[in-house]
């Protein structure tokens, strides 16, 4: 680690370490990960990119104030263990937040690094240490204070809820409607950019913790608040039930067979495995010809997801002229083409 009278110098010279990713020509056919993640070797030739500024945009730019330059430093110094406690300090879900956030509008949107040259891959490293969680210490709990919580919904918001609140002394049981954990993360977000094991290891650090889970429950039909607070003895319930419900167009035509809203098209292939059917007994179509409508990281997963099950044309439309649709970088766009008043585009699969 280069030093200059006891301070260290960091690399200007060298660009960003790019990401680790398949070939697209190999990775567009199966839901294997496209991004296999930094190397030891890149995380530490990465963080001596960091610049630790004495005011770190990074960290304001972090929906959470993870202490960015604080763990950079620790990976510089190869105290892995260490970054990733001061990274849990702040987020339980490191290895999910380092795959799916929008690091590029966030802490890498703000990096100063990022001014004159790339920003640091600060959702890169980030990865990088939560994929290791066995470095991490085990987590101080305090002692159970008698109160019980029931957390409706098992998405990112109700499993960081529950594990907060687990850490603090309360007894969490969180309900979920489908048979398993995770909310869109496993049933929105396909395998090739979030595999489900990285969902379970968290699921299963939670239970760890003590946290219950009651799947196939839906709350509302299964017990109202009213019987949960009164009949059940929670004390509090914190309601994470997501947003899932489409959007309808009220177009022509949206009701017609082989159209769907991408939750129902991902959550058949993701949760239900529909790209094995007939091995598994959820359907879907397998469309040569395939339109989504939309520009975000929703529309970005199902135009990849229906690559994967073999379309030889997959467009995407766009309704606004902005320069680049609001993906995420995990989910970006490889180029583009103009087709007013909506655009058109292809996606890196
Ligand atoms: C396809 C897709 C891709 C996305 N990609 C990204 C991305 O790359 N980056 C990013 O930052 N964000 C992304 N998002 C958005 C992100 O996933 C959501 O903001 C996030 O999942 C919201 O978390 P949540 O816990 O509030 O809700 P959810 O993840 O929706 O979880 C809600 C949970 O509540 C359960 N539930 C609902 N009703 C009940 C009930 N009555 N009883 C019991 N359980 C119930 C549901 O089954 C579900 O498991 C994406 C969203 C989608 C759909
Ligand atoms: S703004 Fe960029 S260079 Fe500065 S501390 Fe944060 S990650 Fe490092």
């Amino acid at each position: 680690m280069p030093q200059v009278n006891g301070r260290f110098v960091p690399d200007m010279k060298s660009p960003r370490t790019p990401d680790n990713e398949e070939p697209a020509e190999e990775r567009a056919h199966d839901f294997r990960p496209v991004d296999k993640g930094f190397t030891k070797e890149m995380a530490l030739a990465e963080a001596e990119r960091c610049m630790d500024c004495k005011k770190p945009l990074c960290v304001e730019g972090c929906p959470v104030n993870i202490k960015i330059p604080k763990f950079i430093e620790k990976i510089r110094e190869q105290d892995f263990g260490a970054a990733l406690d001061i990274i849990h300090e702040d987020s339980m879900l490191p290895a999910i937040c380092g795959r799916v956030c929008p690091q590029e509008n966030q802490c890498e949107g703000r990096c100063i690094r990022g001014k004159k040259s790339e920003p640091v891959a600060i959702g890169q490293l980030e990865r990088f240490l939560g994929d290791q969680p066995e470095l991490a210490s085990k987590p101080q709990m305090k002692p159970a204070n008698g109160k019980k919580v029931a957390v409706i919904g098992s998405g990112p918001s109700g499993i960081t809820c529950a594990g907060e609140l687990a850490r603090n002394g309360f007894d969490v049981t969180v309900f979920e409607a489908f048979f398993t954990g995770g909310g869109v993360l496993v049933y929105g977000i396909p395998e090739f950019r979030l595999p489900k094991a990285v969902v379970k290891r968290e699921i299963d650090g939670l239970k760890e913790l003590g946290v219950k889970f009651e799947f196939n429950s839906v709350m509302g039909n299964l017990a109202n608040a009213d019987e949960l607070l009164n009949e059940k003895g929670f004390d509090a319930i914190y309601v994470a039930t997501g947003a899932g419900l489409p959007k309808f167009l009220n177009i022509p035509g949206e009701n017609l067979p082989n159209v769907y809203f991408a939750n129902e098209y991902l959550t058949r292939v993701n949760l239900m495995k529909a790209n094995k059917f007939p091995e598994y007994d959820t359907p879907t179509k397998h469309a040569k010809q395939v339109v989504v409508f939309g520009g975000g990281n929703v529309a970005m997963d199902a135009v990849r997801t229906a690559k994967r099950l073999g379309a030889e044309r997959a467009i995407i439309a766009y309704r606004f002229t902005t320069p680049r649709p609001r993906a995420s970088r995990s989910c970006r766009l490889s180029r583009r083409s103009s087709s007013s008043p909506a655009r058109t585009a292809t996606c890196a699969p």
